[in-house]
């Protein structure tokens, strides 16, 4: 009898990444993939970005076509896991069929959190986490509408952006009074709420809302305590909660936040099941309770550690959080974790449109954040990966060569302590 093999709930980011890493360190078992929605695995940070706009819709492929047939990799699509036996090693599915495994990797990732008064479905409401989403508000933008955008984070600034340069009337609503404020240091967040002004968005911050109301003639009313906005499109984007229902039914331990409980090799309390991506919370070095990271980046780097782990490989070197997203032409990426002690030190000009602030906690570099400074980002990395006390005063010159500044940081040439 061949045995079950590997069993993946999910078919996103994180499942496709980990299927195509057991391949490559030599798994020969079987591998079944399963995914609630009919597509195949796809990626999803263009569709708040180039599929709401580009001229056509760019290719989504997380695997190329050939790696599924190279790979053996059996799909099920339109599949929805509704419980994980864990003592009969099986996994059922909404049609009721069975799904025995030797192991199961759990990339279940996350849903939009909702609003009550604004339900998905409805034909003005959007949220924006599935293809069909995305498709959806492209077809709603090219009337050029007047939309709101309920939650101004990462997620709904993109839109925000999109939407704009698709010819759209944005009003973006934030229950903060800065954007972003706590993932980036106050001059950033200035800089992208004014850049956003520029291009023609209305930003309400520090606004409350009330409720959405759907009004005669397709319109709707989104009611704050600063008044209300009459527009024909409602864009929600207040967030993420982790997938972690099948899991929890399973009864594997959960976070106290939320999320999937995995340590440094993505295992899970059960020892035959691992999980990857935005349904997980994993412990972090550094971090006093297990985080949840909803990036791409977090998603691959668990796929390949889950992937490793289940064959008993040696796990890939923990790396620093990193994230990007862009806002507009903007580039903006991430490293590292903020912290509310933070203190930042900046080189460059928000003006100049090119920025690299390191936010640190005595002397050590913890979260850098590049407005399109990419590469400068990428030349001082490893101070956030050693961890090392560093000198800021030839940073803030721009005169200074960031790589050299970094090496001559990294051999402890100039040290505060
Ligand atoms: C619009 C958008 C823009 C983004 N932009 C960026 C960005 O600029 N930078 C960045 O770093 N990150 C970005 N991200 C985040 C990044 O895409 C996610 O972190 C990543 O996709 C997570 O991968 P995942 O596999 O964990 O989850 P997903 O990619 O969400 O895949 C999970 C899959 O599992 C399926 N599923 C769930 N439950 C079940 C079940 N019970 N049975 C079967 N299937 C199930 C879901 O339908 C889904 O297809 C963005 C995300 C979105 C939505």
């Amino acid at each position: 009898m061949t045995s079950p093999g590997v069993v993946i709930v999910g078919a996103g980011q994180a499942a496709a990444v980990a299927a195509r890493a057991l391949r490559e360190q030599g798994y020969r078992g079987r591998i079944t993939m399963l995914g609630r929605e009919r597509h195949k695995p796809y990626e999803r940070p263009p569709l708040s970005k180039a599929v709401l706009v580009a001229a056509e819709e760019p290719s989504l492929d997380v695997l190329a076509p050939e790696a599924w047939a190279l790979g053996d990799i059996d799909l099920l699509s339109n599949s929805d896991a509704t419980a994980l036996d864990l003592s009969k090693r099986q996994v059922r599915l909404a049609g009721g069929q069975v799904l025995p495994y030797d192991m199961c990797l759990v990339a279940t990732g996350g849903e939009a959190n909702t609003l009550a008064s604004a339900p998905a479905g409805h034909p003005q409401v959007h949220y924006v986490r599935t293809l069909d989403d995305a498709r959806r508000l492209r077809a709603a933008l090219q009337g050029k509408p007047k939309i709101a955008i309920l939650g101004g984070g990462f997620l709904g600034l993109e839109i925000a952006n999109s939407a704009l340069s698709a010819g759209a009337a944005v009003t973006v609503l934030e229950r903060a009074t800065c954007l972003l404020d706590r993932f980036l240091p106050p001059e950033a967040s200035a800089w992208l709420a004014s850049g956003l002004r520029e291009a023609g968005a209305r930003l309400l911050l520090g606004a409350s809302l009330h409720g959405v109301r759907s009004l005669p003639g397709g319109r709707m009313r989104v009611a704050t305590d600063t008044g209300d906005l009459e527009v024909d499109e409602v864009v929600v984007a207040i967030g993420l909660s982790p997938n972690d229902a099948l899991a929890r039914g399973a009864g594997l331990e959960i976070a106290a936040g939320g999320g999937i409980l995995v340590d440094a090799s993505c295992r899970t309390s059960n020892e035959h099941v691992f999980a990857c991506g935005d349904c997980t919370s994993q412990q972090r070095p550094g971090q006093a309770a297990p985080t949840r990271l909803e990036s791409w980046q977090n998603a691959n780097e668990q796929a390949r550690t889950a992937a490793a782990a289940m064959l008993g490989a040696p796990l890939p070197a923990p790396v620093v959080p990193w994230f990007w997203t862009d806002q507009g032409k903007h580039n903006i990426q991430v490293l590292g974790l903020p912290a509310p002690d933070l203190e930042y030190v900046r080189r460059g000009d928000p003006a100049s449109g090119k920025v690299l602030w390191i936010g640190h906690r005595d002397a050590i570099p913890l979260h850098g954040v590049a407005i399109n400074a990419g590469a400068d980002l990428r030349a001082i990395r490893p101070l956030f990966e050693q961890r090392r006390t560093v000198q800021f005063d030839d940073f803030r010159d721009d005169a200074t060569h960031l790589r050299a500044w970094a090496k001559q940081m990294q051999a402890g040439a100039v040290s505060t302590v």
